[in-house]
């Protein structure tokens, strides 16, 4: 089998997406590295992805955040989710760039039913990108921050972009002229029962339609609602992966734990947008 850095040599030598952050010039490999025509030089890790940042970032998201959240995205709760977004990228071959991939189930997903595109997921979190290399999938994965994005000018088919905060400015330099923006966000009852049972307001949809509908054409919205049954262990992964109870002491998660629901609301929009305002 081949090792991550090799898949990675391998995926990039196909794809061609990622480019130079500092030129956005292609990058060619040499030995272990990719390196531009302006000489910038890029360690690929034994781990098999790049790291864009000069600097760490600190996060709050751990290693055991993201492995709870690989389990409750394995439980079949997003499937309609998937489902719909590939129903929008229908063509056989294209590229797409998951903007704030997470730990790569996502574009993992879409790649396994798409298997002549290839794709780059890119986050700002080092331990989110170590474990989307796991997947193997036809995709480069790089920590890089959401305002400089590794990818040349109108290179892409598709800007994914999920539960993630947007670059909108960023995602029209990447997008090819006829390229969508498949943008994913919560609706008011998103996971309400963890906010029912910790006594928090349910979650304010804001501005979030205003600001896409300002940057990107909408074409479509499509409004995903359904409530799931919830075993005791999918309820325990989903109070340890999101940010909500990040401020909560191991004591608190684990009271909270007990209190299973037996249910949970997914409550999403998936707007399929184009760059040509
Ligand atoms: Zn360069």
């Amino acid at each position: 089998m081949l090792s991550k850095r090799e898949w990675f040599f391998q995926e990039h030598t196909s794809s061609n997406l990622l480019c130079c952050p500092y030129c956005h010039g292609g990058l060619v490999r040499h030995e272990d590295t990719l390196i531009c025509t302006n000489r910038h030089v890029i360690n690929v890790n034994r781990k098999g992805f790049v790291n864009f940042l000069s600097r760490p970032v600190q996060s709050e998201y751990d290693h055991a955040l993201f492995e709870s959240r690989r389990h409750i995205l394995d439980s079949g709760i997003y499937a309609e989710v998937i489902r719909r977004i590939l129903t929008i990228c229908e063509q056989e071959n294209g590229t797409v760039v998951d903007c704030g991939c997470g730990e790569g189930w996502w574009l993992s997903q879409f790649l396994s039913e798409r298997p002549k595109w290839s794709g780059v997921g890119i986050d700002i979190s080092r331990p989110a990108i170590e474990q989307a290399t796991d997947y193997r999938s036809h995709a480069v994965f790089a920590v890089a921050d959401l305002r400089r994005i590794p990818v040349a000018d109108h290179a892409t088919d598709v800007v994914l972009n999920i539960l993630s905060p947007a670059s909108y400015e960023e995602f029209h330099r990447i997008l090819k002229p006829q390229g969508k923006l498949i943008k994913v966000y919560p609706g008011e009852h998103y996971l309400q029962e963890i906010r029912i049972q910790r006594g928090i307001p349910l979650y304010n949809e804001g501005d979030v339609y205003t600001y896409l509908n300002s940057h990107m054409h909408i074409q479509n919205i499509d409004h995903i609602t359904t409530t799931y049954p919830i075993r005791h262990e999918d309820w325990c992964a989903l109070i340890r992966m999101t940010p909500l109870n990040q401020n909560l002491s191991d004591e608190e998660q684990s009271l909270l734990s007990n209190e299973n629901p037996g249910k949970i609301t997914i409550d999403l929009y998936v707007a399929s947008c184009t760059a040509d305002i």
